[in-house]
């Protein structure tokens, strides 16, 4: 066991190696915008992320080093601002290394620019920080993966709109996989660090997507339509992937047709791990044995790999532009999980998960908490925020498939997917697409699912609401 600890307290000493080159804060002109829609007042938008980190698993500490690189989005920038989350910020820089003033509050950091930046310019600083026992990153005896919370373990913009490439850097010790967003890039291990990777994302993607799996895996790879699937595992998990995954060709072939375009890239890594992880990301998903395992027995609990492949189109391709719209990500994949049912095992299957859903719901109804699907408060409980925008999303999107039919239904989600492909809608964008695909009015349904105010809900919950328009960053939370 000492060996195994010495091991994962690795760079611990050691030097940190910076990913990118010389720090600058420049402005380079006017430069195009992204896709991604705004929602709410944006000052700027964060464009990249370059981490290192350190990592002690034992200790439970994230050391890192990050080159952020941003553009003024309003008019005139001299300061930014970004949540800590308890990270300790160590030092911030300027590209002349210099220390940039910094004001923390209320667990955010402001930054001030050494010069303002205009719309269109572009502005890049460094900062160094310590996270302890961050929330996100889960600590195992044989794996460190993360899981949702990004701007916990790293400093960045929680903000699913504000979609940025991320290249991650970190030292693997002998013996462990590293599996990140993206892909792997070679040729960038400077001399005296031995198991230093650097992975790169170079599609733009909301920082909840990024993140990492470091254990003790073993790859296998199959092939199917253009796709390498490749599947991360501890060794004596080998035999049982077979029926982990057995199902993943047609599972990919389905949601390929629903969403009428390819997988995004040409790869899809999973990483099995021990418990209940159920976590999508930038081109992997991390899976828990808990849920997993089932599958061994009955091959139909394929509900964890169908949703954590769906989340590739829907949710990583097409991006809720704030969180208010987070039930076009969740409510939207769990029905496309049923539906994926009712295709391989039957509408019997498909009537199934419709009465898990209509089960949970209840749950949300039977304490007053049915809220519409955009409602922008705190969500009392992560089972609350799961009942509305998982499953009463879902039941909202079976009622959609059951008013326009099936053509109607299906070339909509195509014509959906197809048109904010790579950046973010909201739910008046989904809604348009729907109402023009059928004849039938769908405004009521809208009306009384989505954004009104139905008779079950309490006081309570518009209190919560008008409270949480004060603050959103705690507004969401997720499992899966
Ligand atoms: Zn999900």
């Amino acid at each position: 066991m000492r060996v195994v600890m010495r091991r994962w307290l690795f760079a611990a000493d050691g030097v940190l190696a910076c990913v990118a080159g010389p720090l600058m804060v420049l402005c380079w002109g006017a430069a195009p915008q992204t896709r991604s829609a705004v929602t709410g007042p944006r000052d700027f938008s964060v464009f990249a992320y370059d981490v290192e980190l350190r990592i002690d698993r034992d200790q439970r500490i994230i050391g890192g080093r990050e080159e952020i690189r941003l553009r003024c989005a309003g008019g005139r920038l001299a300061a930014i601002d970004f949540p800590l989350n308890g990270i300790k910020i160590l030092s911030v820089r300027s590209e002349r290394g210099e220390e940039l003033p910094t004001v923390t509050t209320n667990d955010h950091l402001e930054i001030r620019l050494p010069v303002p930046i205009t719309h269109g310019q572009e502005a890049s600083m460094l900062v160094e920080y310590s996270a302890t026992q961050p929330k996100g990153v889960e600590f195992h005896t044989d794996a460190v993966y993360t899981s949702f919370h990004t701007c916990h373990w790293m400093v960045c913009r929680d903000r699913p709109d504000d979609k940025a490439t991320f290249t991650f850097a970190t030292t693997v010790p002998d013996g462990l996989t590293l599996v990140a967003s993206g892909a792997p890039v070679g040729g960038q291990k400077p001399e005296g660090t031995p198991g230093r990777q650097v992975w790169r994302e170079s599609v733009p993607s909301p920082p909840y997507l990024f993140g990492f799996a470091i254990g003790r895996f073993s790859r296998t790879v199959r092939y199917h339509g253009g796709v390498t699937l490749e599947y991360f595992a501890a060794d004596g998990d080998g035999a049982k992937l077979t029926q982990m995954f057995a199902d993943d060709d047609r599972m990919l072939d389905f949601f390929v047709e629903k969403a009428g375009r390819p997988l995004p890239r040409a790869f899809y890594r999973q990483v099995v791990v021990e418990g209940g992880a159920a976590q999508e990301m930038t081109s992997f998903s991390v899976l828990g044995r808990g849920h997993l395992d089932l599958r061994l027995t009955d091959p139909t609990e394929d509900w964890l790999v169908a949703h954590e492949m769906a989340h590739q189109f829907w949710g990583n391709l097409v991006t809720c532009a704030d969180w208010s719209h987070f039930w076009l990500n969740e409510g939207l994949t769990t029905f496309m999980v049923a539906a994926y049912k009712e295709q391989r095992w039957g509408r019997q299957a498909y009537e199934r998960e419709l009465g898990l859903f209509r089960a949970r719901f209840q749950a949300a109804v039977a304490a007053k908490f049915d809220v519409p699907l955009t409602f922008a408060g705190e969500y009392p409980s992560l089972r609350m925020q799961r009942a509305i925008v998982y499953s009463k999303g879902a039941l909202f999107v079976v009622r959609l498939r059951e008013v326009m039919g099936e053509r109607a239904f299906w070339a909509a989600l195509g014509t959906y997917t197809r048109r904010f492909a790579g950046g973010t809608a909201v739910t008046q964008d989904f809604q348009r697409i729907f109402a023009a695909e059928t004849n039938e009015n769908l405004s009521k349904l809208f009306e009384e699912w989505v954004y009104g105010v139905t008779a079950s809900v309490c006081t309570g919950a518009l209190m919560l609401a008008t409270a949480g328009l004060l603050d959103g960053k705690t507004r969401h939370d997720k499992l899966g």
